[in-house]
């Protein structure tokens, strides 16, 4: 006998929504420089992009305050307003924009799966992935309490707010050396805290840092907390802790960069795609084909180098004209 089996909505409706499956000819992954400039470049080809967002609309410029290397903006312009304006210019050419994450990818057969929030599968003929790096923090609230108030991850960015004045660069490697030898340049003093006795960094680099007498490197020191009224003034150091001959210090500065380096945000790709060590995809060298066809990387997710806005979009214009032209050499 058939006994009435009421639905269960919410697992029935789950199941609805994990066998939506859409088709689409061009998918973008992330909002930043590169993402956007990959969709002004893909719709205006016709390939009816649709770009997905990721937690952080707009990227990693949405973070900051003024941007003013980026070509165009004479008078200088903010993170927010130059990616809204990114944002609208995609649009402009018919590009959708549309909230959500990428959580899963199938990249084996000829048609490239992504799942979208665990549960929506666009088929894609070609996939453009540019969900960028994120900067390490130390994880101290003081980070994110002087957040665009004198902590910075990026010298070449935030460098010439600090012009005259002192700062602290933490990190001992390649980035640490080359930020702290740049802001040299430009600022009256640079701190270099360093958390071994040794830097990480090239020999060449360490020898910038070790005979410029704007850097004074502090060994053996580890940053707990910053303080100051209305922005940085100084950082809370601790030496050799952890030894008879630890001790606490305060030493004043204007700025505080973060150089330990970056993580790309290239995880939920790696069963398919190839990465270096540290996460950074690789592409095809002169272009920004992965070893995936019609699969192409973007931006700061395959750039372990220069990491800048223009790059971003650079690469990204780069990787709208490969799917492009991908599309009409082998998809037809
Ligand atoms: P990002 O801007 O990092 O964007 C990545 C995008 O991918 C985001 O939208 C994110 O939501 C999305 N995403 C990530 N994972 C997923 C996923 N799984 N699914 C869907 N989407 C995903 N550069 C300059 O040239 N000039 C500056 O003045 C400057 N200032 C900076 C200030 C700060 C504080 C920081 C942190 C960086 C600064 N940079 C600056 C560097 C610049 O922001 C980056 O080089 C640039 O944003 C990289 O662009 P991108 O498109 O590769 O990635
Ligand atoms: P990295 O080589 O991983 O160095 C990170 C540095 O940060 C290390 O000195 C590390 O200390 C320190 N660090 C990490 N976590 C820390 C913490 N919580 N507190 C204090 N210090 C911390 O990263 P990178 O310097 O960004 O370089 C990444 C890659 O890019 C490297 O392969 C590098 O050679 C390359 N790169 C090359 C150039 C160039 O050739 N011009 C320029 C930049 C980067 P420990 O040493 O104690 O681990």
């Amino acid at each position: 006998m058939d006994i009435y089996k009421p639905l269960d909505l919410s697992k029935d409706a789950q199941k609805l929504i994990t066998e939506s499956t859409e088709k689409v000819c061009c998918l973008i992954i992330g909002s930043g420089p590169a993402g956007y400039t990959a969709a002004i470049y893909a719709a205006r080809a016709n390939l009816k992009p649709v770009l997905y967002t990721g937690l952080q609309m707009g990227g990693q410029l949405t973070s900051t305050t003024e941007v003013d290397n980026f070509p165009g903006y004479p008078n200088g312009i903010t993170g927010p307003d130059m990616m809204e304006d990114f944002k609208k210019q995609a649009e402009r050419f018919g590009a959708e924009i549309r909230f959500g994450i990428a959580t899963k990818v199938d990249f084996s057969g000829k048609t490239h799966k992504v799942t979208i929030d665990e549960n929506k599968v666009i088929e894609a003929d070609t996939v453009i992935i540019a969900t960028g790096a994120t900067a390490r923090y130390l994880g101290l609230e003081a980070e994110s309490r002087y957040s665009g108030m004198g902590v910075s991850a990026c010298a070449t960015c935030d460098g010439f707010f600090y012009k005259g004045k002192d700062v602290a660069v933490v990190g001992g490697g390649d980035t640490a050396a080359e930020e702290a030898t740049y802001l040299a340049g430009l600022c009256r003093k640079v701190y270099l805290i360093v958390r071994r006795n040794v830097l990480r960094a090239s020999k060449a680099m360490q020898e910038e840092v070790l005979n410029n007498p704007k850097i004074e490197i502090l060994w053996e020191h580890q940053a707990i907390d910053l303080f100051g009224e209305n922005g940085v003034e100084g950082v809370v150091l601790i030496k050799k802790k952890g030894t008879p001959q630890e001790e606490t210090l305060k030493v004043k500065i204007d700025g505080f960069f973060l150089a330990i380096g970056h993580t790309p945000n290239s995880n939920v790709f790696r069963e398919f795609i190839e990465t270096d060590v540290t996460g950074y995809i690789k592409t095809i060298p002169g272009s920004t084909k992965t070893k995936i066809p019609g699969v192409f990387a973007a931006g700061d997710v395959q750039d372990p180098v220069y990491r800048q806005a223009v790059t971003a979009a650079g690469s990204g214009c780069m990787a709208a004209i490969d799917a492009e032209r991908y599309l009409s050499e082998y998809h037809t």
